[in-house]
């Protein structure tokens, strides 16, 4: 059974701060954004570490952002089936991969000097936005830039899925396709 004191405690609720201090601090500088490895790592040291989904349970700041967003909007009653029969769970996944494996790619070319840096923000993988101002301007080599403003594109293009989920459906609908999630489950047997 478990008895520690974080499966008793629920998610908490505060840390929906991290995920608004991580777009803002976009702002002052995008360096800031490789921290986004941080929250792609912990979920899955917790894992190794507790054997349980500590972090989706406890401490994922993305999943109290969607429960604080989630309390406004009209929600329509029944989610679209491709939430429970798999399929967008997959697309997630893969699409999660691909991403990652692009932004690996990218940052290698550019390092090597065969590519020129893509200091912009594209939500998608297929949208180009625009660079953010800068307050703080820090010299770093175009990879690192680049790498940073891959990692922030990922990070906010899933986020705007989570909360138009959570503000047309339900709060953590998000969850129930998250790939973060979705591994933590293949990696503890559970079926989802
Ligand atoms: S499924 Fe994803 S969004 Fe939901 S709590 Fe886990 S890591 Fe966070």
């Amino acid at each position: 059974m478990q008895t520690n004191t974080s499966a008793r405690r629920g998610l908490l609720p505060a840390l929906f701060i991290i995920p608004l201090l991580f777009f803002g601090l976009g702002f002052i500088s995008i360096l800031s954004a490789l921290s986004a490895f941080v929250c792609m790592a912990l979920p899955f040291i917790l894992l190794a570490k507790n054997k349980r989904k500590t972090w989706c349970h406890t401490y994922c700041p993305r999943a109290s952002l969607l429960q604080q967003t989630g309390k406004k909007g009209n929600k329509m009653k029944q989610a679209p089936r491709q939430f429970t029969d798999g399929s967008l769970r997959k697309i997630l996944l893969w699409y999660f991969g691909l991403n990652l494996l692009f932004i690996t790619g990218s940052t290698v070319r550019i390092a090597l000097g065969q590519m020129e840096s893509m200091a912009f923000i594209r939500l998608f993988i297929f949208l180009p936005l625009f660079p953010l101002p800068q307050l703080l301007d820090i010299a770093a080599p175009p990879f690192l830039i680049h790498l940073s403003y891959r990692l922030y594109s990922m990070m906010l293009s899933s986020t705007i899925l989570g909360v138009a989920f959570a503000l047309i459906w339900r709060n953590r609908l998000w969850c129930a396709v998250c790939p973060v999630g979705n591994l933590s489950n293949k990696i503890l047997g559970i079926k989802n």
